[in-house]
């Protein structure tokens, strides 16, 4: 368990237990939190599947003390995998699409770890398929692949979600969180609903990506700027389950801009794009309880602020609408 008022032998055990807070602009009858997820050591929540996903794989075998972790990942996923990396004996290689902010970049390769750029218009399938070619050529190297492992969303069905519960008492009502590899998503819409199975479950995309074709619907697949979450192929996103989620929101880029302002201006919350977008979402669905149009077990709508915007002040998230580079 980790403790903030003992020292510590590792910075690992700063993993988890981050702070759950208020979002001010949500109804007192149903009430917005959100888990601060920058207060991890690597500032962002990948490094709960980081450490997660590499001790169970060193624990199984599936790599030896000085093998090489190889993942695809738009980058705080390597930010998680290095810092547990290292600590655990691993090297680390990651497959980083070129288009994603060169902060993360620059971190990965601090903590040790070597970056392969992908053309960004081949996208994260190529990413996937170039990070399997690389461990192929490598004695002992494995491929978490976030996007298929059950092993990420375990990460937190076993840490965020029970945190979040314990910090409400266990009355959650919704669970709201932009899906990437959905893994966040699934881990916490699975701990909920057994807890109770009415639990409300929304996923969080960004207009233009493609999740809503889980529920059959037609999508024009369109470039956002919001990082981190959305999809363009949902083949790739085997974690998520369409049977665990109530509804999908799709959040325009330029309320995710509006939003990441006011959260900073009014709230104190130096969030980026896809906790301004799970902000956003979670308003809805706390206004819908509010209202008798969302029937929840519990009033209190919980999300995540996956991590900070420092992380992406060179893409001008705090500048004007269009200055912000995607
Ligand atoms: N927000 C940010 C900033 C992320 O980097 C990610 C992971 N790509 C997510 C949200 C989504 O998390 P998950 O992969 O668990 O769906």
């Amino acid at each position: 368990m980790t403790t903030h008022r003992e020292p510590l032998s590792s910075v690992l055990e700063t993993i988890g237990e981050t702070p759950l807070v208020r979002v001010h602009d949500s109804p007192d009858e149903a009430p917005v939190y959100a888990k601060l997820e920058s207060f991890n050591p690597g500032a962002s929540i990948k490094d709960r599947i980081g450490k997660y996903m590499l001790e169970r794989m060193l624990e199984r075998g599936d790599v030896g003390e000085g093998g090489t972790v190889v993942e695809p990942t738009a980058g705080n996923t390597g930010i998680g995998l290095a810092v547990a990396a290292k600590q655990l004996g691993l090297n680390a290689v990651f497959v980083v699409p070129e288009r994603f902010s060169v902060e993360k970049q620059q971190l990965m390769r601090a903590l040790g770890a070597e970056v392969v750029n992908t053309p960004s218009e081949d996208g994260m399938g190529f990413a996937i398929d170039r990070a399997h070619q690389i461990a192929e050529e490598l004695d002992d190297a494995v491929v978490p692949q976030q996007f298929s492992n059950p092993l990420n969303a375990e990460a937190h069905y076993e840490t965020t979600a029970p945190e979040i519960g314990d910090a409400l008492d266990g009355e959650v009502g919704a669970v709201v969180a932009g899906c990437g590899t959905a893994g966040t998503l699934m881990g916490m819409a699975r701990y909920f609903r057994e807890q109770h199975p009415d639990t409300h479950v929304v996923a969080v995309e960004p207009a233009g990506s493609a999740y809503r074709e889980f529920l059959g619907e037609d999508v024009d697949h369109e470039e956002y700027k919001t990082e981190g979450i959305g999809t363009h192929d949902i083949d790739r996103n085997e974690l998520f389950d369409p049977a665990l989620v109530d509804e999908i929101q799709s959040i325009p880029d330029r309320a995710v801009h509006d939003e990441m302002g006011r959260l900073a201006a009014e709230e104190g919350q130096l969030v980026a794009s896809s906790a301004a977008a799970n902000a956003i979402a979670s308003k809805r669905v706390a206004r819908g309880i509010r209202d008798g149009e969302i029937d929840a077990p519990h009033d209190a709508v919980v999300t995540v602020f996956a991590d900070s915007s420092e992380r992406y002040l060179s893409k001008g998230v705090y500048r004007s609408f269009e200055e912000w580079e995607g």
